[in-house]
């Protein structure tokens, strides 16, 4: 298989040990695999005759690979027609956010409803919003606004009279659900937990965001435009099959997918027929053992501290310890039971460290009564806020393999650290260092609506340990820039049993590249993730189309008879 484009950069970057630099890159597009990746005569003589193309100053390197997202959902409550309102998204405060929806309501047609998401009790320092709050903002016109813990929705007045809830008064409350309720039984505006959201919202995200599949495309382009080639969803349901086909299916489409079934599926055992299993296959099940370390539910050995900002988002003390486990250690024992022997691999979200014993205990056990001690399972644990590097080293003497969120430590860190918790537990937050210092196969993640999926942030913070104020927290928690590429590229490669296919350029690999304008190596760390700039990316050995992608997916959306399920991605809204 001859080479058909012959690629030259200032440098390549190739993140495969035995062949770290290259000048260029020869790419079959037949298979859109690498046929040469060494000096311009090696790939030339790889592809006899074929004009090489120089990308002059451009540095390529493997595209970077999102182990944990959830792009369903991201797509529909960040990308427009809805709006991002988090923290770090430009609105730092409640008056940034009011703001927006002062315009907002001013500009949009009358009848128009609308979702924001991302308002954030901790960062913005923002009470829970009641119906009446938001119908000075929105007197008319159906709101809703999503709390970026994902626990809490708020709604106005309108959205209240569409429900016809008989005297504005909500129905009973759903299992392990509630609604407010003001003292008279009517709805406050406010919903707490999945199951309570999706009655109170539901209608009225349906007719804001009409076109789900776009909005997933949107998410997708997104990512790409970060320098993303390949992610997961961390919420697939069966009826998300049909989306997902045509997000990877089409002539442009950017990122290849991996899929993680929600154990609470009836169904999450079975198995997936994909068209191209390169661009799209189920790998494993996924869940949630415990909570959200913005709303006091992790399973964590320690309290936090009794702070005017922790009173002010209602979070319980604690320590949360094993109250705060969404299982208890048999139910656990019974889910592993079942989808070990089907050969999935476990994806567990854990963020307290009672939490991460447990599911380490659960694990070993599952993993010894299934013969797979010792094999290549690379079950996952993901997030690991509170965790310790004794735990890590446990996980890594199984097998178990490492997601940790960045994102945590960026935007929450100023927080975590001596507001939050007590310097020895909050300058620690996400210990990077400690897991490589294991010797883990580590990956990173923005964990899809929680964060902007933005790798070389990720980078720039794993190597300086500074949060977006640029205060330094845990400076011991430092790593190489090499660990941190490797965290974005062939750690997460690796955690996607997809090593022998993406996360490095090798003689066999697909051709899936991100365009850097300059060496992340001779960027000042501090601010790497601004001085380096991503140009575009490759899939497969084409260069991404952005635009195009989106209009062919809005084609088929177009003509689709069976669309996008908005009530099973709104089911997922716990990342
Ligand atoms: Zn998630
Ligand atoms: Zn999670």
């Amino acid at each position: 298989m001859p080479a058909t484009v012959i690629l030259k950069a200032s440098s390549i970057i190739t993140m495969d040990p035995s062949n770290p630099r290259a000048e260029a890159i020869a790419i079959d597009e037949s298979t859109g695999k690498i046929v040469a990746v060494g000096s311009v005569a090696e790939c030339q003589a790889a592809g006899p005759g074929v004009a090489l193309t120089d990308l002059g100053a451009t540095v390529l390197m493997p595209g970077f690979i999102e182990a944990h997202s959830h792009p369903m959902l991201g797509g529909m409550i960040t990308q427009p027609p809805s709006y991002w309102i988090a923290p770090y998204l430009g609105y730092p405060n409640l008056s940034d956010v009011q703001a927006l929806w002062t315009k907002v309501n001013a500009e949009l047609p009358p009848d128009q409803p609308v979702v924001f998401e991302g308002l954030d009790r901790l960062l913005q320092q923002a009470p829970l919003q009641t119906n009446s709050d938001l119908d000075k903002f929105f007197p008319t016109r159906r709101a809703v606004v999503l709390d970026n813990s994902g626990h809490v929705a708020y709604f106005n007045s309108a959205v209240i009279a569409f429900n016809k809830w008989a005297e504005g008064k909500p129905p009973a409350d759903p299992p392990g659900a509630r609604f407010g309720r003001n003292a008279d039984g009517t709805s406050n505006g406010i919903a707490y937990e999945t199951a309570a959201q999706l009655e109170a919202v539901m209608p009225t995200v349906k007719d804001a965001v009409p076109r789900p599949l776009e909005s997933a495309a949107r998410w997708l382009q997104y990512m790409s435009g970060f320098g993303i080639t390949a992610t997961s969803e961390m919420t697939y349901s069966t009826n998300l099959l049909k989306g997902y086909e045509a997000l990877t299916t089409r002539p442009n489409s950017p990122v290849r997918m991996s899929l993680y079934h929600m154990a609470i599926d009836s169904d999450a055992g079975v198995q997936v027929v994909s068209p191209d299993p390169s661009m799209l296959r189920k790998q494993g099940v996924k869940l949630w053992a415990d909570g959200s370390p913005w709303v006091g539910s992790i399973a964590s050995s320690f309290p936090y501290l009794d702070t005017p900002a922790v009173q002010a988002a209602e979070i319980p003390l604690g320590p949360g310890g094993t109250n705060m486990m969404n299982y208890t250690r048999v139910e656990l024992d019974s889910l592993l039971a079942k989808f070990a022997p089907l050969g999935w691999q476990m994806a567990f979200h854990v963020n307290g460290d009672v939490g991460l014993d447990i599911v380490l205990d659960a694990y070993e056990e599952a993993l010894t009564n299934n013969n797979l001690m010792g094999t290549d399972h690379r079950w996952r644990v993901e997030h690991c806020g509170g965790c310790r590097g004794d735990q890590f080293q446990r996980a890594v003497a199984m097998g178990v393999t490492i997601s940790l969120g960045p994102f945590q430590f960026i935007y929450w860190g100023d927080l975590l650290d001596g507001t939050m918790f007590p310097p020895e537990i909050g300058s620690q937050w996400m210990r990077w260092g400690d897991a490589v210092r294991a010797g883990a196969h580590l990956s990173f993640h923005n964990d899809g609506p929680v964060s902007p999926p933005i790798p070389l942030l990720n980078i720039q913070t794993a190597i300086t340990r500074a949060t977006d104020s640029g205060q330094v927290h845990g400076a011991n928690q430092i790593i190489s820039l090499e660990d941190a590429l490797k965290a974005e590229t062939t750690g997460a490669a690796y955690m996607l049993h997809r090593e022998n296919e993406i996360g490095s350029l090798a003689v066999g690999l697909y051709a899936d590249l991100v365009e850097l304008s300059m060496d992340p190596y001779l960027a000042e760390p501090t601010t790497l993730a601004t001085e380096v700039k991503v140009q575009a990316t490759w899939l497969s050995g084409r260069k991404v189309d952005l635009d195009s992608f989106l209009t062919q997916i809005q084609e088929v959306e177009a003509a689709a008879t069976h669309p996008v399920d908005h009530h099973t991605v709104m089911s997922s809204h716990t990342c």
